[in-house]
């Protein structure tokens, strides 16, 4: 750890840039970075990154170099406008521990505008918060990243490591732009993410596999309904049998390492569906979106293999899904769970940082939703820990993040980097 009086010049430091890093924030946040269209925000990144004089690395994601690799989740739309961006600041002669900062520019979509209380992407900043897809998770730790290392360079301390700033994409959907990264050949001796967890880091996350139901119906006139099959009320059906298998997984939990003491760690959604052509026609079409949570030590193959009999169950006992049975396609999330193991140096710089500024112990948390982390720990032998600013309604409407958490995290983001890194 730095010496006291250099840890409060530090966090002296982040607290004099910290209106620039708000303003920052808000131009980030005006991108609406929604899923394939996240160029412009990338754009954005890299000039800040090569404003900052870091060595900047952009480049568009391609399938076929990532299609092979452990980890990779199939997509169904265009890598056309896929862009990675990553900033690298390389000491003259590194000899502490190399870091990898990482965030993601992907926002979900924002929803209907009229139930925000303002634009998602016009920022405001009301009682200490700021409003707006995307400020929370995770446009505030990706800015907070960049900021943590200039507040040292502006104390005129240089890391004694190498650093990587990484802006992915695709992190709400698929995990591929932190698999890209890995795939390019970023490695570190450890992985920060600032994802909004409020302070705690995350010890273990679930894993994620979305996947489309396909169900077909058998269309007729609705005079003779009964002689037709409604692919929509079928839908329903499977759906029925789904939640069946949500609360079988959610029993399980009891044997869970991580999960037991959870009340519901295993979460069904249906997120979209789409179905039929017309009110006076029995449909003969319907497809709906699920996502589902699985526990770190489940297997995705076992996962599939007990969706797919649960859809299959259920289907025979439809007269006409018998015959036609639904389609399963998985597309996006095909994410395992991950366990933070075997961190405990790593843990402890980060505990001690986090100590000097909150004043108290850090705390853990077990996250039913997934991040990034999973590459690095999984599949590249890098420990990754997920820690970040307080937000609320990700996902949801008015999305807001706290300053004060913000600027907090910050503070010991930096002095993160100089414990692990080494500065001079
Ligand atoms: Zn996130």
């Amino acid at each position: 750890m730095p010496e006291r009086a250099l840890a409060h010049r530090i966090m002296d430091e982040v607290d004099r840039s910290f209106d620039e890093q708000t303003r920052v924030l808000a131009d980030l946040v005006r991108f609406p970075s929604r899923r394939g269209e996240e160029a412009r925000a990338q754009d954005f990144m890299s000039r800040l990154y090569r404003e900052h004089d870091l060595a900047v690395d952009r480049w568009k994601i391609e399938i076929d170099d990532i299609k092979h690799l452990r980890g990779f989740s199939p997509v169904s739309i265009s890598y056309e406008d896929a862009w990675n961006c990553v900033g690298a600041f390389r000491p003259s002669a590194p000899k502490g521990r190399s870091l990898i900062l990482n965030g993601h520019i992907d926002v979900v979509p924002e929803g209907p505008h009229e139930m925000w209380s303002s634009p998602p992407f016009e920022p405001r900043i009301k009682d200490g918060w700021m409003y707006g897809r995307g400020a929370g998770d995770m446009k505030a730790g990706l800015i907070g990243n960049l900021y943590a290392l200039l507040a040292l360079r502006r104390l005129g301390l240089v890391p004694q490591a190498e650093i990587f700033f990484q802006s992915v994409i695709e992190e709400e959907c698929t995990g591929n732009g932190a698999l890209a990264c890995l795939q390019r050949g970023y490695r570190a001796d450890a992985a920060l993410i600032p994802e909004p967890t409020g302070h705690a880091f995350v010890r273990a996350q679930v894993g994620v596999m979305w996947f489309q139901v396909r169900v077909t119906g058998h269309p007729v006139h609705v005079y003779k309904a009964d002689a037709g099959s409604n692919a929509i009320e079928s839908a329903f059906r499977l759906i029925e049998a789904l939640r069946k298998l949500e609360l079988v997984w959610n029993e399980r939990r009891h044997k869970d390492p991580w999960f037991h003491d959870h009340h519901h760690p295993i979460n069904f959604n249906v997120g979209k569906i789409a179905g039929g052509d017309w009110a006076s026609s029995v449909p003969a079409w319907c497809e709906f979106d699920m996502r589902v949570g699985l526990y770190p030590e489940q297997e995705l193959a076992a996962a599939r293999a007990e969706i797919e009999q649960a859809i299959r169950d259920a289907a025979r006992a439809d007269p006409f899904l018998g015959n036609s049975p639904p389609a399963i396609v998985y597309n996006g999330f095909q994410a395992e769970g991950f366990v933070l193991k075997n961190a405990g140096h790593v843990e402890a710089v980060l505990a001690q940082a986090h100590r000097t500024v909150f004043g108290e112990a850090l705390g853990e948390q077990r996250s039913t939703g997934t991040t990034d982390a999973r590459f690095f720990g999984l599949y590249a032998d890098i420990p990754a820990l997920v820690y970040g600013p307080r937000s609320d309604d990700i996902h949801g409407f008015d999305e807001k993040v706290e300053l004060e958490s913000v600027r907090r995290i910050t503070q010991a983001t930096a002095l993160f980097i100089a414990d692990w890194c080494g500065v001079a």
